[in-house]
């Protein structure tokens, strides 16, 4: 067991004591064996969460992670190739609306040489993440997925660039995109609307979540923590909606306000109650693939460790050039903007192992997931052992 507690004093506390209560205890038993739970006991256990139930549920989580992925950590290269958008989203400080974000577009050849890095650097997934940035046509974005797939056949390419119509992704996956990462934010359609404009929707998304799966892409949704207007019943739909999609990755962070945005003066998302989802989320979709987010990096100096000691098993570094990182600017204080990759995957794998974990050269395929015998994944090795 590791030394590092996952309770922070500067945390806010949940509201009951510190006592087990049998009966939620027994519903997070339920939930580690398998058994589905109702929308009212998934609420029941939110709001009922003590710190006592926490380390309860974050014990089983953890056995749940290593039964699947053992204490390995895949990495993910992440290479912010735009940060132009066409959207406006209240909360993303991409949104077209903010005139103060300073743009940028990575080369083809920009692209590769982040790859390239990657790639000596032991990672075997990269991913290209963008707003949704026309200057990237689908052909443009086909021509440099090609181009990765080519250099690095042996490593996974995984997109997350926004809402497309069925025949770009079926593009995109012909050309050698195997993974696509795109948060449901909210499955409450009320609240979906109360966090973008007009011309999004929940349904709009939902149709392009469910046209990737059906392509045959590894699928991975998610939604923010605490962001404004979110309720406890908004938090056990998005649970819900995980378990009834089954997707292969989930990716969740505290809402971080932008202080260029709309909701720039709302109050950020907490460490504590995006630990205790992270950790239901393993229980309810046990072989997911589970990353400890950058945002939770940035509102806990040691949120990413905690995060895996809470059942995540994926950490995202950033391959993007030192020079555009800090005009990649979702949220404020976003952690890793002034490091060389070489740092960070350094850096990364000095904190995992002080926790007992180690970074893997491995594609991460998430288990159980039929791949193509064309990807099929090679034997993980330790970072270390390069
Ligand atoms: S969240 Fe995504 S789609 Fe929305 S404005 Fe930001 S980059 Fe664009």
């Amino acid at each position: 067991m590791s030394h590092l507690s996952l309770k922070n004093d500067n945390d806010p506390k949940p509201s009951l004591t510190g006592d087990l209560d049998p009966g939620l205890s027994a519903l997070i038993d339920r939930l580690a064996q398998g058994e589905a739970l109702s929308g009212p006991e998934l609420i029941n256990l939110i709001d009922g969460r003590t710190p006592a139930l926490a380390e309860r549920l974050f014990h089983l989580a953890r056995e749940k992670r290593n039964l699947y992925y053992g204490r390995s950590v895949y990495a993910r290269g992440l290479i912010e190739f735009t940060n132009y958008c066409r959207n406006d989203c209240y909360y993303c400080g991409l949104r077209a609306s903010n005139a103060k974000a300073d743009r940028y577009r990575l080369t083809t050849e920009d692209v590769l040489n982040c790859c390239q890095t990657g790639y000596d650097l032991g990672f075997r997934t990269f991913v290209l993440q963008g707003g949704e940035d026309p200057y990237y046509t689908p052909e443009r974005v086909a021509a440099i997925v090609q181009a990765i797939r080519q250099k690095h056949p042996d490593s996974a390419i995984t997109l997350s660039i926004g809402e497309k119509p069925k025949e770009v992704y079926q593009l995109w996956r012909e050309a050698g995109a195997e993974r696509y990462l795109l948060r449901h934010e909210t499955y409450d359609s009320d609240h979906y609307a109360s966090l973008h404009p007009p011309q999004m929707s929940r349904e709009n998304r939902l149709r392009c979540l469910n046209d990737l799966k059906s392509l045959g892409y590894q699928v991975g949704l998610g939604f923010m923590v605490q962001s404004p207007g979110q309720t406890t019943a908004h938090l056990a739909e998005d649970l819900l909606f995980i378990r009834d999609f089954e997707p292969q990755m989930v990716g969740i962070g505290p809402f971080i306000p932008q202080k260029d945005t709309p909701l720039g003066q709302e109050k950020a998302g907490s460490l504590e109650l995006t630990l205790y989802l992270l950790a239901l989320i393993r229980l309810i979709a046990p072989r997911v693939l589970l990353p400890a987010t950058t945002a939770l990096g940035t509102i806990d100096p040691f949120g990413r460790e905690k995060g895996l000691l809470a059942g995540a098993n994926v950490v995202m570094p950033n391959l993007s050039p030192r020079e555009v990182r800090a005009k990649y600017l979702l949220y404020d204080n976003k952690i890793c903007v002034g490091e060389e990759a070489a740092e960070c995957r350094y850096c990364l794998d000095k904190r995992l192992s002080k926790i007992g974990h180690q970074l893997v050269v491995h594609r991460g395929d998430c288990v159980g997931f039929p791949l193509t015998a064309a990807v099929a994944p090679p034997i993980p090795m330790a970072f270390s052992s390069l």
